[in-house]
């Protein structure tokens, strides 16, 4: 019988194991190495530096579009070069406020340089002026024909026909960045190849330029951002030349420091570089608490996965109890069956047989049969209220009673055979009591129920009290019994329906498990409830307590929701 239970139980877990366990624990191993192979790529710093990576090289486009598109803007409106003078080039001047210096030169017209004249009488800027004039007037006349050539083949190739040259222009000890475009100007009827250039105003690149275009990218990438919840939500950028590491300008965040990434501008901006870093905090700070918070959250879910496992093999386990319960509730109540049917055959064979002459013994086999049959309507009622409840379908009938009455009535009919067991009886039963509403069959049950307990797990100090009394606002009814007890362990465990104590001199004594979730039942569908306080070897006492205010009222609260199953 053992061993099927054992091999039961162990395919049961085997199963869990199998289908759960493994699963999860293969899963939470998997994100554990995952996590770990991110830590140690630093996989997050490196994606979020090819953000960066992406978000400069789009700034670095979107600035050379600019500054092509100035240039743009510059060939379509100088006029042709046998026509240009200074006022037209004033104009052009006032309309692009990021140039200072213009200029346009071809072999037959020679130089024509205009500065802008607002600031001409700043002596950096006058300064700035007469060395860019001094440079193109040295190098326009011997490179002119090569720097045509070039331009024209640019064009040919569809690239605009535009050469950039960084500058670095005076201003008091120190220089500043700034940026020189020769272009060739468009063909017109008549007019002789021309190159016109320009230099960009120092201080609008620095002050003005390049700090709103670093702005208006940020923005426009962290607007992107801040919706797909990645690094650059916080990043700040600069732009440096080369040989400096301090920013030649940078975005509104910008807060010092170096920059995490960095990327050489190419195109309109030679000798630049753009950079980016985070905000109040670093990359690889960013990569840790991306690790840290994963690997607590991956936590609290292989805890919460745990508690659901740990959850799910309990409820297994209660329910393979409970099937096991049930198997030898079925066993054991074919056996509480059969003996004394058996009993009352036999004796009844006897009898019908005719051979008994002596009254004393035929009256004595009559009190067997009765005995056994009142053993067997006790036995069938008990499962019959237990069906009725488990289906919800049990119903009380609670009428005004007198309980000493009832309780003394129910024992009566058991006095002679509690004797004749050999047991010292004791009832005491208080006066006064207050008539109570109560089911009188269902409590007359479960003192039956009790008392039948206390007279089957009495070996020997065979005793047996019973004591009605009213205490605290209830009316107390107790079995007591000197007989072999319950260990404390058992006690919570006795009221659930199949169970019986895993004892030999139990298992050895008739019983469905049923009797004491029975009383339960019943006296909780009263309103009140039922307490055991037993020692090993030293006996048991059973208590029902029912409310007497409840009770007393007429029908039980509880009496309307009396139906459903026993624990
Ligand atoms: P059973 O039909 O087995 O008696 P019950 O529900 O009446 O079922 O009792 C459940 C278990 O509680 C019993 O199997 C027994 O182990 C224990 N028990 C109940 N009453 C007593 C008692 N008076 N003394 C010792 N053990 C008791």
């Amino acid at each position: 019988m053992k061993k099927p239970r054992w091999n039961e139980r162990a395919r049961s877990v085997l199963l869990l194991e199998l289908a759960v366990v493994l699963p999860a624990a293969a899963l939470i191993l998997f994100n554990v190495l995952h996590l770990k192979s991110i830590q140690r790529d630093r996989a997050v710093e490196a994606a979020i530096q090819r953000d960066f990576y992406q978000v400069m090289s789009i700034t670095e486009k979107h600035a050379n579009e600019k500054m092509y598109a100035l240039v743009d803007s510059l060939r379509q409106e100088f006029p042709a070069a046998s026509v240009v003078c200074t006022d037209s080039m004033d104009y052009m001047l006032d309309q692009h406020t990021d140039v200072a210096h213009l200029f346009i030169y071809n072999p037959q017209r020679n130089l024509v340089f205009r500065s802008r004249q607002a600031r001409i009488d700043e002596p950096d800027v006058s300064k700035e002026s007469e060395q860019l004039q001094k440079m193109v007037r040295t190098w326009l006349p011997t490179e002119f024909e090569e720097a045509v050539k070039k331009m024209k083949s640019m064009e040919k190739k569809g690239k605009p026909p535009v050469f950039f040259d960084s500058e670095m222009v005076p201003r008091g000890d120190k220089h500043l960045y700034s940026i020189t475009a020769y272009f060739l100007l468009p063909q017109r009827e008549g007019e002789a190849d021309t190159i016109g250039g320009m230099q960009l105003d120092a201080e609008q690149l620095r002050d003005h330029f390049l700090p709103e275009l670093l702005n208006a990218e940020l923005h426009h990438s962290t607007a992107d951002a801040s919706a797909d919840k990645s690094g650059y939500a916080h990043a700040a950028m600069m732009v440096r030349m080369h040989s400096e590491s301090e920013p030649l300008a940078a975005s509104a965040e910008w807060e010092g420091g170096h920059p995490e990434v960095e990327r050489s501008m190419e195109g309109a901006f030679p000798g630049l570089v753009l950079g980016m870093k985070l905000r109040g905090t670093t990359l690889a700070a960013l990569g840790q608490r991306f690790v840290r918070t994963s690997f607590l959250i991956l936590g609290g879910l292989s805890l919460l996965l745990a508690g659901g496992i740990l959850l799910t093999y309990r409820n297994v386990a209660r329910e393979m109890a409970l099937a096991r319960l049930k198997s030898d509730f079925v066993s054991n109540v074919s056996h509480e069956l059969r003996t004394p049917l058996s009993l009352i055959r036999l004796y009844a064979e006897t009898l019908e047989m005719g051979r008994l002459s002596n009254p004393e013994k035929q009256q004595e086999y009559f009190c067997i049969i009765r005995k056994e049959s009142e053993r067997l309507t006790g036995l069938i009622n008990n499962i019959l209220d237990f069906s009725r409840i488990e289906a919800g379908r049990k119903e009380y009938d609670f009428r005004q009673t007198d309980l000493a009455e009832l309780v003394r009535n129910t024992l009566d009919s058991y006095r002679y055979q509690i004797e004749q067991n050999g047991f010292a009886f004791q009832e005491r039963i208080a006066p006064d009591l207050p008539p109570m509403a109560v089911d009188r069959e269902a409590i007359a049950r479960s003192l039956l129920n009790l008392v039948n307990n206390a007279l089957k797990y009495s070996h020997d100090d065979k005793f047996l009290g019973v004591n009605l009394y009213r205490e605290n606002g209830s009316v107390k009814l107790e079995v007591v019994d000197h007989g072999m007890g319950i260990p404390p362990s058992e006690q919570p465990k006795i009221f659930e329906k199949f169970y019986r104590v895993g004892n030999p001199l139990v298992h050895n004594t008739k019983g469905s498990g049923l009797g004491l979730s029975l009383v339960r039942h019943i006296v909780q569908a009263h309103g009140g409830d039922v307490f055991v306080e037993s020692a090993p070897g030293r006996g048991s006492k059973f208590t029902i307590a029912l409310p007497v205010e409840k009770a007393g009222n007429g029908v039980p609260p509880a009496v309307a929701s009396a139906h459903g199953g026993v624990a």
